[in-house]
């Protein structure tokens, strides 16, 4: 695998880093397996584009199957290495299968499939509830727990969990959603104490809004439920919180995704990364 050089420069001398694995460019370099939940849209789909695109081995995992297969075209066609599997993280044997029919064993798992619901509590279904919980929550644990034992027999492993700004803060309306994210956070911190004593690290990142397909639905909900223009909800409710003012870029993620997996982030470790434009700095 090649280094990919930056121009960076150090205190003393010139010295020349991979912009890839954050190493420098004499340490060597590998390439990882990074399977990403989720990965058929969204944030999912950029990232494993973003990482292909580092020289990754992306498998494009999702429960929409040929939305997954076109994500892995679209890599390898451009040269870089990918496959697609089928997988829901719902459930105990699609799981065992998927991580079956993978052909490499997994280096970095991205929990990152999710969905969004938005009701008043009174009125959230509670099969709709425990469903959100599932996939965002008790999906990223059966995910871990699956891929943890080979990593253990590696010595070797990255586990990085899409969070949310809905990990450290609530919005009315969402109370499955803010539960299973918060979640996500403490179950984290459960797992970084528990492989604390070999080189696997978890952490969860934690952004705002990401203009994604699941956001474009909220924002197209809100403009009706509010009776105003869809400009009015990206500007006044989704953008207002953020100081800066600008959705999170996908290459943001890609890019912090990367760092948490290169050896300059190997003691980082039950920590949320968050990427809110300023929003909790208030
Ligand atoms: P998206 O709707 O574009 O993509 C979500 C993907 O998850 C879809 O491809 C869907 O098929 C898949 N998925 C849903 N249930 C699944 C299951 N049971 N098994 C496997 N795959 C399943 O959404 P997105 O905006 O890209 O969101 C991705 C993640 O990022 C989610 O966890 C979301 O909570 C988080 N997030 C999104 C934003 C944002 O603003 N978009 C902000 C913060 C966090």
């Amino acid at each position: 695998m090649k280094h990919t050089p930056s121009s960076s420069t150090g205190s003393l001398r010139k010295v020349t880093y991979c912009i890839r694995c954050f190493a420098v460019m004499t340490s060597g370099c590998t390439m990882h397996s990074v399977l990403v939940t989720g990965s058929a849209s969204g944030i999912g789909a950029g990232l494993v584009s973003e990482l292909a695109r580092a020289g990754e081995h992306v498998i494009v995992s999702d429960m929409k199957l040929d939305d997954a297969r076109a994500v892995a075209d679209e890599i390898r066609a451009r040269g870089a290495s990918a496959e697609a599997i089928e997988l829901d993280v719902t459930s105990d044997a699609s799981v065992a299968a998927a991580l079956q029919a993978i052909s490499r064993p997994i280096d970095v798992l991205v929990n990152n499939a999710g969905l969004q619901h938005v009701a008043r509590l009174e009125e959230f279904p509670i099969a709709k509830w425990d469903y959100l919980l599932q996939v965002m929550l008790t999906g990223a644990a059966r995910l871990t727990r699956a891929v943890l034992p080979g990593m253990r027999q590696r010595k070797f492993g990255r586990i990085v969990n899409i969070g949310s700004i809905h990990s450290l803060v609530a919005s009315p309306f969402k109370s499955a959603y803010v539960a299973a994210k918060h979640g996500l956070v403490g179950f984290s911190k459960s797992v970084a104490l528990e492989t604390a004593d070999t080189d696997i690290t978890i952490n969860t990142i934690c952004p705002s809004y990401v203009k994604t397909p699941l956001v474009d639905q909220q924002i197209a909900a809100q403009a009706r439920t509010r009776g105003i223009p869809e400009s009015e909800v990206i500007d006044r409710i989704m953008l207002e919180p953020m100081p800066k003012h600008v959705f999170i870029g996908i290459d943001e993620i890609a890019g912090i995704t990367a760092f948490l997996v290169s050896p300059a982030a190997r003691n980082i470790t039950g920590q949320m990364i968050v990427v809110d434009g300023g929003w909790t700095a208030r």
